[in-house]
């Protein structure tokens, strides 16, 4: 059995899979506020919970918005603030007794859409988080690439590329940046523009995530991207953005795919689940 967390700033969500994939327990709590050491020990509850709820011990994986420093080994770049500086991974395991694996929260969407999602069976799948951030993750061969200063994939705060017209002037971004792809491509900026009904600003909307996946497309090359979050339910990005993106790929023909999600909102809890190993049986 794999327990996989996902560790979300308004709720903490936990799964038992088995080797095949498929789910057996889920529960959820809401997250402690600002609450750094009832967060560890709301995670380990939940852990135990799963646990004596099918009857059998755990691998546990945790998805988390942010990533481990590879310089202090401390929680980094997080939204949800009071685990920024943190030891979480130590907590955790001396509250569970046992080794747990923490990723970023993108890096568990990518794993979970490659494993047995939107880019099963690819070798190079990235997966982009267009939520109330944006977020990316890259998994080869079924792995994830975590990188030298654990931010592989961490392409929302590239700027923007080619700015002009009605991206202009760019706009500031709480990192401290300005013009960073995720201040055009969340899932606020484009309610901002005039919602979901107003054709022109999902057409601008398609036409940055273009250029800035084209910019992935050339470092990476990637078989296929996987769109997760809110804004992934939008359909007809599906069509329109790889018709965009040709003009500012460096190639003759872009074979790279885009997908939509398969497990959506499970995908975060599923992925930090397979932190513990590849793919399913069977
Ligand atoms: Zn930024």
């Amino acid at each position: 059995m794999r327990i996989g967390i996902d560790l979300g700033g308004t709720k903490i969500e936990g799964i038992a899979i088995d080797d095949a994939g498929r789910e057996q327990v889920r529960r959820r709590v809401p997250t402690p506020q600002g609450d750094y050491r009832g967060t560890v020990d709301a995670v380990a509850a939940l852990v135990r919970a799963i646990e004596s709820e099918t009857g059998s011990g755990a691998t546990v994986g945790v998805g988390i918005p942010g990533a481990l420093s590879r310089v202090s080994g401390r929680v980094k770049n997080a939204n949800s603030t009071c685990l920024i500086g943190k030891p979480l991974q130590g907590d955790l395991e001396a509250a569970l007794q046992r080794p747990v694996r923490l990723a970023n929260d993108a890096n568990c969407f990518a794993l979970s859409e490659a494993v047995d999602g939107a880019g099963k069976g690819e070798r190079v799948v990235f997966g982009v988080i267009l939520g109330t951030g944006v977020g990316g993750g890259i998994v080869v061969g079924g792995r994830v690439i975590e990188g030298a200063n654990a931010i592989a994939g961490e392409w929302g705060h590239n700027p923007l590329p080619l700015p002009a017209g009605d991206d202009l002037p760019l706009r500031p971004c709480y990192c401290g940046r300005a013009g960073c792809i995720e201040t055009y491509l969340c899932g606020p900026a484009l309610e901002r523009e005039g919602g979901a009904a107003s054709e022109a600003a999902i057409a601008r909307y398609e036409e940055r995530l273009a250029r800035a996946l084209a910019g992935v497309i050339n470092l990476l090359d990637p078989d296929v991207i996987v769109l997760g979050g809110g804004v992934s339910n939008v359909d007809r990005l599906y069509a329109n953005v790889p018709r965009l993106w040709a003009a500012h790929v460096f190639s003759d023909h872009v074979s790279t795919r885009l997908a939509k999600h398969v497990h959506g909102d499970s995908s975060g809890v599923r992925g930090a689940a397979w932190l513990w190993g590849g793919a399913p049986a069977g």
